[in-house]
């Protein structure tokens, strides 16, 4: 039967202590080893009651035995966040000690990885992703923490580093269903896109800052980019960040969709037995994370969207409108429009900006020139 381990993190002041808690389905050591975790932006709250239900699937499973691989669950990931509560506020995309964002700044494994690995792969898959995993856990083991950001970002990432699969669940202020994956993982998410409605997939392989997701699935990439000569199985290590709808798209009825549409993929990857429902063809084809059209509020003022998220868009169409608040010329607005043609999966909510804030995303379809470098932003 399922188990919890708690993981000890670094107490935050004498007298109190902190856990990161996993939940395990299945058996140790089996394949596929799955990993699912939410609420690592700790105010982003849909994907814990995602892994709620999905939990009492998982256990219903485990129960008539149809559990193939090792699935585990952390639907608390970011306990750090999670108690920072200012002014009955939760702030939890940001430590507030200064150590930046939560989802940011995982060890990039991509050189050491190389280095450890090289003369070392043969002309033998199994054992090449046997001798990967090993080399990265490895040096995961190595790697010194300290301060209680990095401890909790390297527990999750020494948890999740030998798996097969590892979704990290988010969401977006307001937005439609959409992920973020490798670009060579499009086939292999394809049908996770399309059993949740995702109305986006966006690519990159380096989106910068490493990323959970990029944390787990970069070293990978990098070896098989610099090893072409060895046979590295490149769906060895599949990973995605999960944007599972705006932050107040909350409910049982959603979650349960949401549930079901990762339990019958999860049947279809070989970690749960049995025949999945049919898949829905997906909604969309993945597009590039340098082809987004990232679209800036110009001033301070009151940000009034006009496109609903998962909408498409035309290139020059309207997508909102910020209006000069204080300014003597009475109504002075400025409307904001898509540079690129595609769904806007993502908006800030109706209300004030600031100069620079990223009101809309449009999912453009090829590059832009002015989208290199960090490509997620803060
Ligand atoms: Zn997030």
């Amino acid at each position: 039967m399922a188990h919890s381990d708690r993981l000890a993190l670094p107490a935050p002041a004498p007298g109190t202590d902190r856990h990161l808690v996993v939940h395990r389905f299945g058996t140790s050591g089996a394949r596929p080893k799955v990993w699912l975790q939410a609420a690592l932006h700790a105010d982003e709250l849909p994907g814990v009651l995602v892994l709620q239900q999905l939990m009492t699937l998982l256990d219903a499973a485990e129960r008539a035995g149809t559990l193939r691989g090792e699935i585990a669950v952390v639907p608390i990931a970011n306990p750090i966040g999670l108690a920072q509560n200012v002014g009955g506020h939760l702030v939890g995309r940001f430590a507030l000690d200064g150590a930046g964002n939560f989802n940011r700044g995982f060890v990039d494994l991509r050189a050491t990885l190389a280095e450890a690995a090289k003369n070392r792969l043969t002309d033998d898959a199994r054992a090449n992703v046997s001798l990967i995993r090993g080399e990265i856990l490895r040096l995961l083991h190595a790697h010194a923490a300290f301060e209680d950001s990095e401890v909790l970002k390297l527990t999750l990432q020494r948890g999740a580093a030998d798996a097969d699969i590892a979704l990290d669940l988010h969401c977006d202020l307001q937005a439609p269903l959409h992920l973020y994956i490798m670009p060579h993982h499009a086939v292999a998410f394809e049908e996770l896109a399309a059993r949740l409605a995702a109305a986006a997939v966006l690519t990159a392989t380096d989106s910068g800052d490493v990323p959970f997701d990029e944390s787990l699935t970069g070293p990978w990439w990098h070896l098989i980019r610099s090893s072409p000569d060895k046979p590295i199985p490149p769906d060895a290590c599949l990973a995605a960040t999960v944007e599972l709808r705006g932050e107040r798209d909350i409910d049982d009825a959603t979650a349960a969709h949401d549930a079901a549409a990762l339990f019958a993929w999860l049947q279809s990857r070989g970690a749960i037995a049995g025949t999945p429902p049919a898949s829905p063809p997906p909604l969309c084809a993945p597009t590039p994370l340098e082809g987004v059209d990232v679209v800036r509020a110009p001033a301070a003022g009151l940000w009034l969207p006009a496109v609903e998220p998962g909408a498409r868009v035309a290139a020059g169409d309207a997508v909102g409108t910020v209006v000069g608040i204080g300014d003597p010329v009475p109504d002075a607005r400025t409307v904001l429009r898509s540079r690129v043609a595609g769904v806007l999966f993502a908006r800030m909510m109706p209300g004030l900006v600031r100069p620079g804030d990223r009101v809309a995303k449009i999912a453009g379809s090829e590059p832009l020139p002015d989208r290199k470098g960090k490509l997620l932003g803060d």
